[in-house]
């Protein structure tokens, strides 16, 4: 559904994407993660047509992003990492709005069926400066399905959600799947990538260093994380392939010796030497 073929952007000194290949299949939710700075949202800027790569190619059911970006719009839904929803209007009225816009045929009947299905009939009336972070996320996600796009960007859908919140979203996320359109996420979190995603790319410094689904990553790199305390205080992780392995390398330390799977976060580490950033859900 989406080929990304050698794409390339350089802001000033700074190369955001580094020649990053890479295909998404319809259907299947697939999670962009990275540290600050990787490329994730330059990346979701070129294919949604916001940005032009300096070199490379990209086609989304088909059509070139860069030669048919009229015909890109018409297929895609965004979610952006800001909110730009009108806070002065109602929820019912942003919709309307939008979809005016964006010519959408029947659109109350749709608006309707949305507001059921993203679980906000009960707040249409409500304006939106007066619904917590969490509803006005999810009034973004209900405007980015009006146009019935076959793929949906989020970027950073969940930043700044409590995790109950965080988790009622990942639900509708998942609704969206069903429905059979193809999902593309950045995202920080861990646990979310976890969660959500069918497969994940990680990205550091513009090029893609892993490309799998979760548990394939966690097989390639070590399912078992050994972890100590050093003599001079710093936390040591050891990323093992087996639980004997695990035990054999505790049993060499002393006290205060934990055995835990791996994340998606040991993995990036193993692979680059760097922290994602703080990811876990409770933090
Ligand atoms: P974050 O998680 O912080 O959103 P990201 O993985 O989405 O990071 P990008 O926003 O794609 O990363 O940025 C990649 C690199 O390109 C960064 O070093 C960033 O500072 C730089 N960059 C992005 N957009 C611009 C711009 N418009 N002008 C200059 N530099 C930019």
């Amino acid at each position: 559904m989406i080929t990304i073929i050698g794409i390339s952007k350089t802001y000033g000194k700074v190369k955001a994407l580094d020649s990053l290949t890479l295909e998404i299949k319809q259907g299947e939710i697939f999670g962009l993660l990275g540290p600050n700075g990787a490329g994730k949202t330059t990346t979701v800027k070129i294919l949604t047509t916001l940005t032009k790569p300096d070199s490379g190619k990209c086609f989304i059911d088909g059509k070139d992003v860069i030669g048919q970006p009229q015909d890109i719009k018409k297929i895609i839904g965004v979610v952006p990492q800001e909110n730009n929803l009108e806070r002065e209007l109602t929820v019912y009225e942003n919709l309307l709005i939008y979809g005016m816009l964006h010519n959408v045929s029947e659109i109350k009947k749709k608006i309707e069926f949305i507001l059921k299905t993203m679980e906000l009939t009960e707040k249409r009336e409500t304006v939106v400066n007066k619904l917590s972070g969490g509803l006005q996320r999810r009034v973004l996600l209900a405007r980015a399905l009006l146009s019935e796009p076959k793929v949906l960007f989020l970027d950073e859908p969940s930043i700044g959600l409590d995790p109950h919140i965080r988790r009622e979203l990942w639900q509708l996320i998942r609704k969206i799947k069903i429905e059979g359109r193809t999902v593309l996420l950045t995202t920080h979190y861990i646990e979310e990538a976890e969660a959500l995603c069918d497969r994940v790319g990680i990205l550091s410094h513009g090029s893609l260093i892993a490309l799998g689904s979760p548990s394939e990553l966690k097989k390639q790199v070590g399912e078992y994380v050994v972890e100590f305390i050093d003599k001079d205080g710093s936390l040591i992780s050891e990323i093992c392939h087996s639980r004997e392995e695990a035990y054999e390398i505790a049993k060499r330390r002393n006290d205060g010796v934990t055995i835990r799977r791996s994340n998606l976060e040991d993995v990036f580490v193993k692979l680059t030497g760097e922290r994602i950033i703080q990811t876990r859900i409770n933090q």
